[in-house]
């Protein structure tokens, strides 16, 4: 089955507003032809108004937060709603990246409760999901991968998913340079695909789209994207720089 690919930045806490600005500059001037893939830059809060008016002629490239609340409003120090991103025009959100995981707590029942309000408010979701180095080395990668989704996916329903991308991303891949072999990558994104199947059926699973993340640069995209199941990648350092991230898509979207 056709998927198309979709290749989303996570620039983390990188680039205020002005630095924004100059990569949307810089990025469009070098994304030349017609795009077969879509594209999606999660930037920081603060930088996403400027992200918005940077690409309002850029059309086919859409803006993502990296996080949102699990909460509508009130006494929620710091936090951000999902009814404030909807305001400024974000499109999706990334949901249980492996920082907010193990650097702020977040389980899977946290993660589960923002999918929901993100969806509730029309957000499209891109879905984090990945072991550590520890938990594969010990024969949990599945067991890991399995209790991720179906915690994490609790009533999101068949509808929802049309709007999901998965991102699996080997937390020993994240930011480290060390990317997951190809084959190894395949086994896992075959392994949610399935597991997927297991919930929703073949008709979903076959649809949704799943991301590599870790390490992605343009020198491995186009062996990643070549994968039967991945569909697409979620990029870290690789996409602060606007030739590097325009390579990636490019060399990605050739296979
Ligand atoms: C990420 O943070 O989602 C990521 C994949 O980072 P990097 O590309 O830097 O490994």
């Amino acid at each position: 089955m056709y998927r198309r690919p979709i290749f989303a930045a996570n620039w983390k806490m990188n680039k205020g507003p002005s630095d924004t600005a100059a990569f949307v500059k810089s990025f469009l001037s070098k994304l030349t032809g017609r795009q077969t893939s879509d594209i999606v830059i999660a930037a920081s809060f603060i930088s996403l108004p400027t992200l918005s008016e940077s690409l309002s002629e850029a059309r086919g490239v859409e803006m993502a937060a990296q996080n949102c609340s699990q909460y509508d409003d009130g006494a929620y120090t710091g936090e951000i709603s999902v009814k404030m991103l909807r305001e400024i025009l974000v499109r999706h959100v990334i949901v249980g990246h492996s920082e907010r995981r193990s650097l702020f707590g977040e389980t899977n029942a946290v993660i589960n409760a923002k999918l929901k309000k993100a969806r509730e408010a029309g957000l499209k979701l891109i879905f984090c999901i990945g072991e550590t180095l520890e938990e594969r080395n010990a024969g949990k990668l599945e067991s890991i991968l399995r209790s991720q989704i179906t915690e994490g996916l609790e009533n999101i329903t068949v509808s929802d998913m049309e709007d999901t991308v998965v991102a699996y991303e080997p937390v020993w891949a994240i930011g480290t340079g060390v990317t997951a072999t190809a084959q190894q990558a395949q086994d896992a994104h075959a392994f949610v695909r399935s597991v997927i199947t297991e919930l929703y059926g073949p008709e979903v699973a076959g649809k949704l789209r799943i991301q590599y993340g870790g390490s992605v640069k343009p020198a491995n995209a186009a062996e990643l994207m070549a994968c039967p199941d991945i569909d697409g990648a979620l990029i870290g350092g690789a996409s602060l720089d606007a030739q590097s991230f325009v390579d990636i898509i490019h060399n990605g979207s050739l296979t």
